[in-house]
């Protein structure tokens, strides 16, 4: 038996190891990855605080509610050592108190481990990382619930999907502190498509993005310009950026959030749009208002924080810099730029501590 270990970042890039086909990981064959057998068996491991369980009952439950028939089962509990990691008849769900740095990158929130058959292309493993090192998960404005439904989409063989606004395997935005529990219809669609034989079609321009053609699913979209509806205008604004057509981008994500005015998300991304092209006060207005619906969400915080900074407005970088770290604490260049404006070692201390090491 042939075996493949795939990592999944979190909040790294996705790494493409294998060819993607509409959000499913595949083998170097084109084979969809899946479990041979539903449901899978991923079982607390008794590293878990007692207090987190319910979080990863409710994650595990956040997807089984929505399929008549059970797709992922916790309700095991698992003894064995973090060094079983490895042994494919173990899947467990880890805390990892100590040494996070083993799996992935320090500042992660947590990570999925798989290994799978090549020739058949069924998973034979899976394992989650969670990050209980860095993070005080009592503490930190970080919902553990949203982020275990998202590992879980992972374990049960789906990619990241950065071009759906509200897929709760659109990576980046889940370091952000708010809660999401809600699965969006194309999550659906592509586990109903793996495990279900469905007959629904995955949209064409997601299959021809899938297969990494960014270009040809642009042109595919633009042949319907007229009519987008405000998932395919989102896709078109991600995949013009990814091309580094800010302009295109701008216009599409700002006619995406006429349709969806309160994504804050969407408004993130569109101050950064407009912060990559220069233009800080419509990067701040979006950052701001994406902040008075979301206080939770971290990012445009840091990005007011470097703007002020470069703008020599020293009070309001600050503030903003500090209001990111009382979220995401582990936010290194946050404390970089607090350290250089303030001069306070515990900041270098912070840097220091979750800088990545060369
Ligand atoms: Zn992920």
């Amino acid at each position: 038996m042939r075996i493949q270990i795939i990592l999944l970042f979190f909040f790294a890039l996705p790494c493409a190891l294998h060819a993607q086909v509409a959000g499913f990981y595949t083998t170097e064959n084109d084979l969809s990855l899946k479990w041979a057998k539903l449901p899978v068996r991923i079982c607390i491991n008794k590293s878990v605080p007692k207090e987190y369980h319910k979080n990863i009952i409710e994650a595990a439950e956040a997807w089984n509610r929505n399929f008549d028939k059970k797709l992922i089962d916790v309700q095991c509990s698992s003894k064995n050592p973090l060094s079983d990691l490895d042994n494919v008849d173990d899947h467990s769900i880890f805390w990892v108190a100590k040494d996070f740095k083993r799996y992935t990158d320090k500042t992660s929130l947590a990570r999925t481990l798989y290994a799978f058959d090549e020739k058949t292309a069924d998973f034979i493993d899976s394992d989650v990382v969670i990050n209980g090192e860095t993070y005080n998960w009592k503490e930190v404005k970080i919902d553990l619930t949203t982020v275990l439904i998202h590992e879980m989409g992972h374990v049960l063989g789906l990619q990241h999907n950065f071009i759906f606004p509200q897929s709760v395997m659109n990576y980046y935005p889940y370091v952000g502190g708010y809660k999401k529990t809600n699965l969006e219809s194309i999550d659906l669609l592509l586990i109903k498509k793996m495990y279900f034989d469905s007959k629904d079609n995955v949209p064409l321009y997601f299959k021809i993005f899938s297969k990494g053609d960014l270009e040809g699913a642009i042109k595919e979209l633009l042949t319907r310009e007229k009519t987008l509806d405000a998932n395919e205008l989102y896709a078109l604004a991600m995949l013009f950026q990814k091309i580094h057509d800010l302009n295109s981008a701008i216009k599409y994500m700002s006619e995406y959030l006429k349709m969806v005015p309160n994504d804050f998300m969407a408004l993130y991304k569109l101050g950064d749009l407009f912060w990559s092209k220069d233009n800080a006060d419509e990067a701040i207005k979006n950052f701001k208002k994406s902040i008075e619906i979301s206080p939770n969400y971290y990012e445009p915080y840091v990005s007011l924080g470097v703007i002020y900074l470069k703008k020599n407005m020293r009070e309001d970088a600050i503030l903003n810099l500090k209001n990111t770290l009382k979220i995401q604490p582990a936010h290194y260049l946050a404390c970089s730029l607090l350290f250089d404006l303030l001069k306070d070692k515990k900041y270098q201390k912070c840097f220091k501590k979750y800088a990545p090491e060369k």
